[in-house]
Order: structure tokens, then sequence, then C-alpha cells
């Protein structure tokens, strides 16, 4: 603020609207200062890495390799209902508990960890992408990689097929576990092949998507599922600021009834530590306990860690992003800051109509035009997939999630948030459920019957979208 002659409070308040909430003596990351530089009209110019060498930024930052360390990888299982999501995360946990601790007896907090070559893997202990959509729709993604399971003596079915594209729209790598080859009805390579129309290409089929068979009752296979999870983990180089402030995500929470409000945090970044003061959402807590996985009290909890916070005064939400601020007063501040805004919100209305996603693409500059597509026949659906594809320019394109055959479910619409698109129907209708959450989000479904329509609204659209407005 200093240097751009501009006053704090009107930095603040620009991250604060980017859900970022900070104060006058905290230090934000470099890209973030850049974004807000720009934002109030500066132009910005990088310094060097001379300068970090000189000492002028000693606080840690993810701009500072020097800083970096490598994390365990975060991992959600998916799957269609009844591969044995559920089984395998039980194995992989009971084979995982050394006798003799603490009475082998482990707790459910909403995920552990593993270890496996000394080294650690983190899994949210909530199968489906249903979960893991519903928070990347709040902004948070905790997942590094997704493991696929299909069961070999089912093969593909519909929910493997959604979660493929869950985890695609999300840009997570998938790991396919083929799951029950100790059926004897159990047919692997009939998964494979199956896949392949799914986009998912395992290595023997020429693909690089890394598949394992395994069994979650014979426990067949799981080291070398976690050894396939590590080997992934290292291509994505992992690698997190264990110094600092801790940040993270709340990935469970509940009312506890003799421990009050408690919430499972993933730590994303620092460390937690006891006596920290942290804000999720719009609760606070002073952290009075921290409980791992396997119910011990520890003292804190670097990155990819997940804990249970107690002290809470109220229960946040699954998908909140937490902070640790320094002290709480601080705390409350932010907390009524944002309690206050989303009662403005509430009462100012949705978020993503046609109209409204034209004004914001155009503010951003992205032209980029996300839309989920459900039609009644698949011949239909190409068409109209067909079309929209051809609509693009060079400034602007349609960008299509999802496109599938069948009525707009929940699932849709919080895909559909997740990605801020907008939904059409074509010959097919949203179902209740769908239709209460896609009003209760702000997400626009427009229904069509004539493909001719369907194309011209969307073309007009986008050419609104490009008209020059200076
Ligand atoms: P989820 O719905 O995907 O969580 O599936 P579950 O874990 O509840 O498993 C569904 C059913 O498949 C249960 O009856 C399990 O006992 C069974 N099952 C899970 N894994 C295996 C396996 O590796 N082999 C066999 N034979 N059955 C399994």
């Amino acid at each position: 603020a200093n240097r751009m002659a501009e006053r704090a409070v009107d930095v603040i308040k620009i991250l604060m609207t980017q859900g970022q909430m900070a104060t006058i003596n905290d230090v934000i990351d470099a890209d973030t200062a850049e974004l807000i530089a720009i934002e109030l009209g500066h132009t910005v110019k990088r310094v060097s890495e001379s300068d970090v060498e000189e000492g002028l930024f000693d606080v840690p930052s993810e701009d500072n390799p020097a800083d970096l360390r490598p994390r365990a990888p975060v991992v959600t299982i998916m799957g269609h209902v009844d591969h044995g999501k559920t089984s395998l995360l039980d194995a992989i946990r009971q084979a995982n508990v050394v006798s003799g601790e603490a009475g082998g007896i482990t707790q459910h907090i909403g995920a552990y960890q593993v270890e496996q070559n000394d080294q650690q893997v983190t899994f949210l202990d909530t199968p489906g992408h249903e979960a893991f959509t519903a928070m990347r729709a709040r902004g948070a993604q905790a997942t590094d990689i997704a493991v696929l399971v299909v069961a070999a003596d089912d093969g593909v079915m519909p929910q493997t097929i959604e979660s493929i594209r869950h985890a695609k729209a999300a840009e997570v790598p998938i790991i396919v576990a083929i799951n029950k080859i100790d059926k004897p009805e159990s047919d692997a390579q009939r998964v494979r092949t199956e896949l392949l129309q799914h986009e998912v290409f395992v290595e023997s089929m020429g693909g690089d998507v890394l598949d394992v068979e395994v069994s979650a009752h014979t426990r067949q296979g799981l080291d070398k599922l976690l050894e396939t999870i590590l080997l992934q983990a290292e291509f994505l180089e992992l690698k997190a600021v264990p110094e600092g402030r801790a940040e993270g995500l709340v990935i469970e929470a509940k009312l506890d009834r003799g421990r009050g409000a408690v919430a499972t945090v993933l730590v994303q970044r620092g460390t937690l530590r006891v006596g920290d003061i942290l804000v999720a959402g719009t609760e606070f807590a002073r952290v009075r306990a921290l409980i791992n996985d396997k119910g011990e009290q520890v003292k804190e909890a670097g990155p990819s860690t997940p804990v249970e916070v107690l002290g809470f005064n109220g229960v946040p939400s699954a998908g909140d992003r937490f902070s640790v601020v320094e002290n709480d007063a601080r705390a409350r501040e932010v907390t009524e800051y944002r309690q206050r805004a989303i009662r403005e919100k509430t009462a100012g209305g949705g978020a993503t109509s046609l109209e409204q996603m034209m004004t914001q693409l155009k503010a951003s500059g992205i032209a980029k035009f996300p839309l989920v597509i459900k039609g009644d026949v698949q011949g239909s659906v190409e068409a109209i997939v067909a079309s929209l594809d051809k609509l693009g320019t060079d400034e602007v394109s349609a960008q299509i999630i999802l496109s599938g055959v069948g009525g707009i479910t929940e699932s849709d619409v919080t895909l559909a948030s997740a990605s801020n698109a907008i939904i059409i129907g074509f010959n097919v209708r949203a179902n209740k459920q769908a239709q209460e959450l896609a009003s209760r989000d702000g997400i626009e479904i427009r229904y069509y019957n004539i493909i001719y329509d369907l194309v011209d609204d969307v073309k007009q659209a986008m050419s609104g979208l490009l008209k020059p407005e200076r």
C-alpha cells in the first residue's frame, strides 16, 4: 500500500473480497501482491531472486525455493457404488496399524495417514466424487491424486464415468485400482478396455495412467497401490512451506456432545500448533487440543497432515479455508466481516446467469465459456457439442465441462458450480434436488428443445462477450 500510495484498508478490502484474510502486518505471496497491484491500476515489475538471498524477504514463502519441503500426497478414493471404496480405505488403514499402537484403535476423523517405505500418504476418508466436487464448488481443492476403484467383476459403471469426469474437470491425476481381483469371475483386462472409451488410457494400453490390481478382501496389491501413489506423487513434485502460520482446509466438522464444536482440518502450508488462533469460514478457534488420526494428542501438525481441532466457537463447514491469525481480536473481526458479507450476499441473490457470466468473463479477459450439457439421446448431445465446438473463434470458445445423456442431477449442478458453468438441458429436466441446489447456488439452468435455438443463444452470448467496449 505504501509503495503504491494507496490506503492499506483498500488493499485489505480487495484481499477479503477474494476470500483471503490479511492484516496490515501479514505477508502476502508475490502472486497475490501482483494481482492486487494490477487491480489498483499499477504496473508490476518482479525483482530478482537476489533480493531474497540478501534477506530482504526473510519470511518463509512459496516463492523461495529454499523454504519448500516435499509433502505427502492427499488422495481421494472414487468409483461406482459397491465397487469397494470403503473396503479399500479400511483395508489400507488396517494394514498400516502397527499392532500395539494405541491398542490398534483408530479414530475416524475424516482423513488418515499411512506410511509406506518411510513416506506418508494422506487419504481423505469420505469416498466418492460428491464430497470432492462439493469442496471444489467452494473453491477448495484438497486432493492431489484420485484413486478410481473399479470392480473387476462389474466393470465401468455410471458412477465410474462420473468420477472420471469430475477428476478430469479438477485436473487431478487418476490411478486406477482394479478391485475384487480375488473373485473368480473378475476380468481386469475388460476393465482396462472399457476405460478406453472414457479416455482413461492405462499404461498397458499405451497410455500413461497407472493401474493396480487389488483386493480389499485378501489385501493383495495394497502395497503396490501405495507405491504407485508415491510414484505418481513424485511426478507431481508436491511441495509446501512447513514454516510459518498454518493454512489449509476444513474437511469435516461436527458438534460433539462432550467436546463441543470440533473440526478436522488438513494443513496445507505452515504448521498448526496448540494455542494458535485460527479462523475458518465464519467461525474461529483457539486451539485447545490437536488430535491425530490415531486418537493421540499432538502438539503440532505440518503440511498434508489431517488433525482434529478442539476449541471452536461454532461449527465451520467442510470446504472452508482456515488460517491462523495473530490474535483473538483479529479472529473476531474477520469472522464478523464474513458473517456480514454472507448476510448481504443472501439478501442480494445468486451467482451465475448467462448475462452475469458475460460480464464476469469480460472483466477477467478469459474467453472460455464453460457449459454443462445434458440431453435425452446420445445423437442430439453429440450434435450439440459439435455445433458448439464450431462456434469457437480465436478469442472465445465454448468449454464443455461435461456432456451426457439423462436428466440434470445434483452432481451436474455441483460440477457446474465448481467450474462456474451454466447448465443446458436439451429435452431433459432437472430433478427436484438439482433444482433446489441450483437455485441455492445461483446456477442457471436453461432448457431447450430445438438445437438451433440453443446454439443461437450461446452464439449471441459469445458475441456479446466479444463486443468491443473500448
Ligand atoms: P463402496 O460402496 O464402493 O464403498 O463399496 P464397499 O466397500 O461397501 O463394498 C461393497 C461390497 O463389495 C461389500 O459387500 C464388500 O464386502 C465387497 N468387496 C469389497 N472389496 C472386495 C474385494 O476385494 N473382494 C471381494 N470379493 N469383495 C469385495
